[in-house]
Parts: structure tokens; C-alpha cells; sequence
């Protein structure tokens, strides 16, 4: 097992990507602490995990009150944790012209805001075994940029800085930092995508499928593990090599 008896905090955890990765932790000898807003499908976790190392927290993440509530519930449990995954993340997508304000701030402060203040509330537990890790969920489209998409776009490149950022300043506590970029995956965000779109997409994709978030948790469990000890501020594509 590669993360017996580590302590994760998981956003964005009842579905998706940070549901595969979850279960993955779980089976890994994780304890896990699954943070989300929606409480029926947190249940729906729980039920499908059947685990007692598994802990549920509602929690927007976009709001202060929420973290620092969920976070000292956290603490109370377990106030040395190992991993901290920011992964909560939303779309609004609309041309730049139509954005209306509502929709940039909502974007940005679920997807960047709420990984900074998360990051705030557990940097101090993740620094006291000197063996912190902390793992941002980015996309492909953070790095090379597309169209309809200005704020999630800007949300998605402002983490890649901030995973950068963090990992030079918490190095020296023994805190990696590390950002993830998926590409197309199959997902409650990319669901309503029509399928002529999603052939397009396969056409640029070497591997020829859309990715499962099985593909990405993965990736979160390798660098999550002591054999990704020597990697920090790195954003690493998991993206069938998906050509933009
Ligand atoms: P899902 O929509 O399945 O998952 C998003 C998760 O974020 C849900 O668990 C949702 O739960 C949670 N969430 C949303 N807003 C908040 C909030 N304010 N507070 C707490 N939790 C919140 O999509 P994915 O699994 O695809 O997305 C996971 C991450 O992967 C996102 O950051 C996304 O941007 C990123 N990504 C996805 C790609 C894809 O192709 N699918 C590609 C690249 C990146 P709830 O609604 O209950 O709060």
C-alpha cells in the first residue's frame, strides 16, 4: 500500500476525479477526509467506499467561514495531515464579450480562491512532519488556453503559479507542491459535451480515447507517495498527450 495510514484532505471529492481518487486513497491504506457542497452524493461515497477511513465534510470551498469550520472539524480529528488535494473545480463557459461578472467571480473563487484558502488552513498541519504534499488540480487548458473559457482558463493558470509558488516557499519544510493537468476526462463537467465535439477531440489525442478519472487518480497517487519525493512545482499533463 502506498499511503498506509497518510491522512488525506480531498476537495471536490463526491464526484469525478476526486471520487476515483478518493477510492484510490482508501485502497491505498488512506484515511481520507472527502470535502464537497452536495450532502446526498457525499452519502452516495460513503455507501460506495464502505470504509471507516473514510470522513465527509460539506464545505464550499469558495467561502472562508465554510474552510475554517470544515478545517478546525478536520484538525480535531487529526491534526497532523499528510495530503491536501485542491480539486474542487467548476465551468461557466462563455464567450469573453458575454461574461458577465457573476460568472468570472464564481469560477475564480471556486477554482483559485478556494485552493488558496484551503492551502492557508492546513499548511501549518501539513509542515509538521517536515513530509507535506500538496497536489492542485490545473488543466491542460490552463497551460495552452481556449476559447469560451477566460475564466476558467485564468482560474486553471493562476493555480499552475500558485503550485509553483508554494512549492519554493514550503520546500524547506518538507512540503512538495505539485500540479496536475488532465486533459479531456470523462466527467460530470464534460458529460453534456456534444459527440461531434468529443471526436474532434479524440482526433488530436495520440492515446484515442477521452480519459477516465481513474487515469488521473493515478497520477495523484504517484505524486501523492514517497516515490515522487523529489518532485516539487511541477505540472504534469495526464492527457493521452492530447495536442493543442
Ligand atoms: P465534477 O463536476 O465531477 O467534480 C467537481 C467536484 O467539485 C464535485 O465534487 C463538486 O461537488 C465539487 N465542487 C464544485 N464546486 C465546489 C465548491 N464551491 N466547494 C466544494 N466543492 C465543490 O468534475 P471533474 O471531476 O471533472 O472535476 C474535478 C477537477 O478536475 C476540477 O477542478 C476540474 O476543473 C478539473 N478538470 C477536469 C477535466 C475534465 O475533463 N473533466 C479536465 C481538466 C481539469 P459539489 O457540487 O457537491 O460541491
Amino acid at each position: 500500500m502506498l499511503l498506509k495510514d497518510k491522512i488525506a484532505v480531498i476537495s471536490g471529492a463526491n464526484s469525478g476525479i476526486g471520487k476515483a481518487t478518493t477510492l484510490l486513497f482508501l485502497k491505498e491504506g488512506a484515511k481520507v477526509c472527502a470535502i464537497a457542497r452536495n450532502i446526498e452524493k457525499l452519502n452516495k461515497l460513503k455507501e460506495e467506499a464502505n470504509s471507516q477511513n473514510l470522513f465527509t465534510f460539506v464545505c464550499d470551498v469558495s467561502k472562508k467561514d465554510d474552510i475554517l469550520k470544515t478545517s478546525n472539524e478536520i484538525l480535531k480529528l487529526f491534526p497532523e495531515i499528510d495530503i491536501l488535494i485542491n480539486n474542487a473545480g467548476i465551468t461557466k463557459d462563455t464567450l469573453l464579450l458575454r461574461m458577465s461578472e457573476e460568472q468570472w467571480d464564481s469560477v475564480l473563487d471556486t477554482n483559485l480562491k478556494g485552493a488558496f484558502l484551503l492551502t492557508q488552513a492546513f499548511l501549518q498541519s501539513l509542515m509538521k512532519k517536515k513530509n507535506g504534499v500538496i497536489l492542485n488540480t490545473t488543466s491542460v487548458v490552463g497551460i495552452y488556453g481556449n476559447a469560451g473559457q477566460a475564466n476558467y482558463v485564468s482560474s486553471k493558470a493562476g493555480l499552475i503559479g500558485f503550485t509553483k509558488t508554494v512549492a519554493k516557499e514550503y520546500g524547506k519544510r518538507g512540503i512538495r507542491c505539485n500540479a496536475v493537468a488532465p486533459g479531456y476526462i470523462t466527467t460530470d463537467m464534460t458529460e453534456n459535451l456534444p459527440q461531434d465535439i468529443k471526436n474532434k477531440i479524440i482526433e488530436n489525442i495520440p492515446l484515442q480515447r477521452l480519459g477516465t478519472p481513474e487515469d488521473v487518480a493515478n497520477l495523484f497517487l504517484f505524486l501523492a507517495s514517497d516515490l515522487a519525493s523529489y518532485i516539487t512545482g511541477q505540472v504534469i499533463e495526464v492527457s493521452g498527450g492530447l495536442v493543442f
